[in-house]
Parts: C-alpha cells; sequence; structure tokens
C-alpha cells in the first residue's frame, strides 16, 4: 500500500494539523511501503540551516518513519520550494522533481505539485520561473536570515492577497495543460496538489481512458490518497480529538 498526501502547509500556529500528520505518520504510513508528499508540505522554508525547533521536530518524526522501513518521497511545493539535501538526508527522505513520473499500480504515473498546470496567472508563472532559476536559488540561500524571513513574510501575505483579488479559474489548472502534459510523459494518470481542490476527474485523451487526481489540503480535516489492489482511492478523514489536558 502507498500514500500520496499534499498541501499539509504546516508550521507551528497549526498544532491540530501537526498532531493529525504525526497521527498517520505513527498508523497508516507505517503500513505503508511508500509515502509520498507533493509539495507545500511546510507553509514557509527559508533554508535547510534555519530550521526552527517545530521544524527540526518533523523531520525527526519522518526520520523515524523511513527508519521504520517506509520509503519517503519529497516533492517541493511553491511555499517550500527551498527545502534542501540537508533536510532530505536528515529526514530519510528522496526528494522528487517536479514533474516525475513513478509506477503506481502497475502503471506509469505523472506526479507534480500542481502550481505549474495554472498558466493562466501570468503573475505567478513569471515569479515561479524567477524563483526556481538556479541563480535566484544560490543568492535566496545565501541571503541573511533576517532577509530571509522578511522576504517569505513579504511572499507569503502577496500570495494570499493575489489568491483573493484574482478570478477562480485563473488559481485553478489551466484545462489544456492536462492532455498535453499527459500526452508528453506518456501517462494516463497524473496527480497532483496545489489547487485544493480534492477529486478524481475523468478524462479521455484521444482514444483513451485518463484520470487526474487532485490531492486535498488539510484544513478543517486531512486527505491521503491511497494506492493498493483495489486502486486508486482517495478519502479526506477527520483529525484526531487532541488529548484533555490532565486535571
Ligand atoms: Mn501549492
Amino acid at each position: 500500500m502507498i500514500l500520496l498526501i499534499s498541501d499539509l502547509h504546516l508550521e507551528e500556529e497549526r498544532p491540530d494539523i501537526t498532531r493529525a500528520f504525526l497521527d498517520l505518520l505513527a498508523t497508516r504510513a507505517r503500513a505503508a511501503s511508500a509515502l509520498y508528499i507533493l509539495g507545500d508540505f511546510f507553509e514557509a522554508w527559508i533554508g535547510d540551516d534555519a530550521m526552527s525547533p517545530f521544524q527540526r521536530s518533523i523531520c525527526q518524526a519522518l526520520r523515524t518513519l523511513s527508519d521504520s522501513g517506509t520509503a519517503i518521497f519529497l516533492m517541493h511545493g511553491n511555499r517550500d520550494f527551498l527545502l534542501g539535501k540537508a533536510f532530505c538526508k536528515a529526514a530519510g527522505c528522496t526528494l522528487l522533481k517536479d514533474p516525475s513520473v513513478v509506477q503506481l499500480a502497475g502503471e506509469p504515473v505523472l506526479l507534480m505539485h500542481g502550481d505549474s498546470l495554472c498558466t493562466r496567472d501570468i503573475g505567478y508563472m513569471k515569479l515561479r520561473r524567477y524563483l526556481r532559476n538556479p541563480l535566484t536559488l544560490f543568492i535566496l540561500r545565501h541571503l541573511p536570515l533576517r532577509t530571509r524571513h522578511a522576504l517569505a513574510r513579504k511572499l507569503r501575505s502577496e500570495s494570499r492577497t493575489q489568491t483573493r483579488m484574482k478570478a477562480n479559474d485563473i488559481v485553478d489548472v489551466t484545462p489544456e495543460e492536462i492532455p498535453r502534459i499527459m500526452q508528453q510523459y506518456g501517462v494516463k494518470t497524473l496527480i497532483h496538489g496545489h489547487t485544493h481542490r480534492p477529486a478524481i476527474h475523468k478524462l479521455q485523451i484521444g482514444e483513451l481512458a485518463a484520470k487526474r487526481i487532485v490531492l486535498g489540503d488539510w484544513d478543517r480535516q486531512g486527505w491521503a490518497l491511497q494506492v493498493d489492489d483495489q486502486g486508486f482511492q482517495l478519502a479526506a478523514f477527520d483529525f484526531p480529538v487532541a488529548a484533555l489536558p490532565q486535571l
């Protein structure tokens, strides 16, 4: 059994999400042969050299899972694209390129974060190209911590206002991009996150029956895609109830 998740947006300010994730690690993920995290795992990441105690504890929790025998694959999202080799090494996970083709349920499947499919958002696509440029990345990683913190805050607040102002169809995937990229990679299944619109879309690409699975974000509930003998099952689950403080 394999699990795929994305868009947890882990941050210290959301202990409910953190608790739900740690619970998944201790239960379903233990039973899985692999766990795929398709981006925006952290709400923000300014560099492996600047891990907070909170981020360190998440890193350690991943390490415990990978030591138990579950392979962990991590893909960058638009929030945590600065996650690097040092984090992956410490956490015992493998960094996956966006996009990547992997073998799931006996077929090649295309995995993406999903932001690169939202091509109608011209402003964001420009910013993305700039932020993923190796030279920009090098400079970002070497900026003083204070500057990186300030930059991350600015990017987050801009992304929030922009998303509120933009039309709904602009922040969703461009429909024509889907068959194009699936044909380019020769797959009939695409799995991505980012849009926070969980669904399994049935598609017809030429003669071929295909599908696009969109993972859900973790906010009021969690989402996971389970791949096993039954195929691909996308389901939400409730967050575990917090233990009451001892009186
Ligand atoms: Mn995203």
